[in-house]
């Protein structure tokens, strides 16, 4: 109801009541009323109801754009809560959260991405290059994912994905397009010097009710292997 219906709404209410009372003492009095009774009868109640339903409708109003604020900066706050501040994609809490309560019947895979020798970006460009460097990192790997995939920052420059319900030779396929499309990035430091960027990745299955941790762990230890061979490569879990 708009407030000005509602308003009149509370005026017609307060007129009809008092006239409904007057009349009823007419009636039980049996007394002639002259009409400027019956005109004070609608004049009086009119600007009584109309003066506080005026106030009240107003009250409420601002209520309720109070409202729809409050629950507007909390879900801008929930949103901020889960995301990473430099890379924007979720963070190590949200990740955990969110791929725990994974709960499709199709399987899964989890996947570790580890950018390669990062401290070597930051030491001999800069630590800003280096944000600079994790920023479009994750915004890759962002664009290589489909959109119901989860991404999260869950180290200093380490990345978990969750590919929901993919099976495994889809998800190795997957990890292979991310990682080719970070070796093919073409990443200047702020001197103008190409700074290659490569990362290794480690996949393993992961399915509803299973444990995160593990297939975690799993894909922690793939990458590592991804390591050791060389890095700039996607192992499987054994
Ligand atoms: P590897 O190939 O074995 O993974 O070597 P790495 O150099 O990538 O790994 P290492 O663990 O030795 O170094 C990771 C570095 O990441 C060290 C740390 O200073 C840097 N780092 C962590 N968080 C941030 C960040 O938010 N910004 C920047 N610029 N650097 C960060
Ligand atoms: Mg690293
Ligand atoms: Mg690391």
């Amino acid at each position: 109801m708009s407030p000005l219906r509602k308003i009149l709404f509370c005026v017609a209410f307060g007129v009809v009541m008092t006239l409904a009372g007057l009349e009823a003492m007419v009636h039980a009095l049996h007394e002639r009323v002259d009409w400027p009774y019956w005109a004070f009868a609608v004049i009086s109640p009119a600007a009584v109801t109309a003066t506080i339903s005026i106030v009240l409708v107003r009250q409420i109003e601002a209520n309720g754009r109070l409202a729809a604020q409050l629950l507007e900066t909390q879900s801008d706050l929930l949103a901020r809560a889960s995301r990473d501040e430099l890379t924007g994609v979720m963070n190590r809490a949200a990740f955990y959260r969110d791929a725990a309560a994974y709960a499709d019947e199709a399987p899964a895979c989890v996947l570790l991405a580890d950018i390669d020798h990062f401290k070597a970006i930051n030491d001999e460009h800069g630590h800003a290059a280096g944000d600079e460097a994790l920023r479009l990192v994750a915004f890759t790997l962002r664009a290589a994912l489909r959109p119901g995939d989860l991404l999260g920052r869950v180290g200093g420059e380490e990345f978990a994905i969750l590919l929901c319900g993919l099976p495994f030779g889809l998800g190795m396929a997957i990890a292979e397009r991310a990682r080719g499309a970070i070796d093919a990035l073409e990443f200047l430091s702020p001197d103008g010097d190409p700074i290659a960027l490569s990362i290794s990745v480690g996949v393993a299955p992961y399915r509803a009710g299973w444990s995160l941790d593990n297939a975690l762990a799993q894909a922690d230890a793939a990458m590592y292997g991804a390591k050791r061979s060389g890095r700039n490569r996607v192992h499987a879990a054994a």
